[in-house]
């Protein structure tokens, strides 16, 4: 009888230390929803996560439009299913606020600007950074995870490969390697980390579907979210900038894996019409300005 507790009690302590070691958590691979049954999201809000200028727009558009700037938006979105909420993404950080000389990630090319903050724009509809529940990542470039230490109570959701990228050995291009040693200084070390492994539905409903676009960075991803009467939107993320990029399956220099990146565009233009869904390009300011902004919301 003692033999037999003390092999319990072993395998108890064998199975909290597997636990352990195998934190953060992951989580399984779904399918893509059916369409016909998928639940719904109730809001979807855009919140203004900065903006930026960049002094040579070819580096997005290779071979055209060398030497000429242009600006970007930088965007977030704020999803309210039942009494859960979830943000994707998390822009540029908020020590930036009103900065004249702005931040930047590769300060050759790019720098941010930031008029509002996160924070103040949850508080125009009653939240706290402490009441989301969920933060979505799309990908680790700086001006999407600016903020992620704003959320130390929530779960941080990222793919696998994107979180083990970013502390793989440095490659042959000096801005990727740059990019990816701000992604580990902002990221820091989340408390609450889930490893995802593909497509994955949040809420087991189908209302908000996160889905691997590779290309951009190794684990990018895109998020599909179904609204009762403004039907399915897909959020890019970084799986393209600008229509014009996304209409002639344009790849920016940039991006780590040029063919990865035009099958996830392929993949994203199908799923507008399985959908019939609507896309929301982040970083695409002529089409930003048109959108709703908080505390206006979709749903
Ligand atoms: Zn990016």
């Amino acid at each position: 009888m003692e033999m037999r507790a003390r092999a319990l009690m072993a395998v108890i302590m064998l199975t909290t230390l597997v636990g352990l070691a195998i934190a953060p958590t992951g989580k399984a691979a779904t399918p893509l929803p059916d369409p016909a049954r998928a639940g719904f999201a109730d809001r979807l809000y855009r919140l203004d996560c900065g903006h930026s200028l960049a002094n040579d727009e070819s580096v997005w558009t290779p071979g055209e439009n060398v030497g000429r700037p242009i600006e970007f938006s930088s965007t977030c979105w704020l999803i309210k299913r039942g009494s859960n909420w979830l943000i994707w993404d998390t822009g540029v950080p908020e020590s930036t606020l009103n900065d004249p000389k702005g931040w930047s990630t590769l300060p050759q090319l790019i720098v941010y600007h930031l008029d509002k903050t996160i924070s103040a724009q949850l508080s125009a509809i009653g939240l706290k950074p402490d009441d989301i529940q969920y933060v979505a990542i799309s990908h680790t470039h700086g001006d999407h995870i600016g903020n992620v230490t704003l959320f130390p109570h929530s779960t941080i959701l990222i793919q696998r490969v994107e979180y083990e990228w970013i502390s793989s050995p440095d490659g042959p291009n000096p801005n990727v390697n740059q990019l990816k040693a701000l992604a580990r200084k902002l990221m820091g070390s989340p408390k609450h980390l889930q490893l995802l492994d593909g497509i994955t539905d949040v809420f087991g409903d189908g209302s908000v579907t996160l889905f691997p676009t590779p290309g951009h960075t190794p684990g990018s991803q895109s998020l599909l979210v179904h609204l009762r009467h403004s039907g399915f939107i897909i959020l890019s993320g970084d799986v393209v900038h600008l229509a014009g990029n996304f209409r002639n399956d344009i790849v920016p220099t940039l991006n780590t894996d040029k063919a990865a990146s035009i099958a996830s565009m392929e993949k994203v233009k199908t799923m507008m019409g399985t959908y019939r869904a609507q896309l929301f390009i982040n970083h695409d300011k002529a089409q930003t300005d048109t959108l709703k902004i908080i505390p206006a919301f979709y749903d």
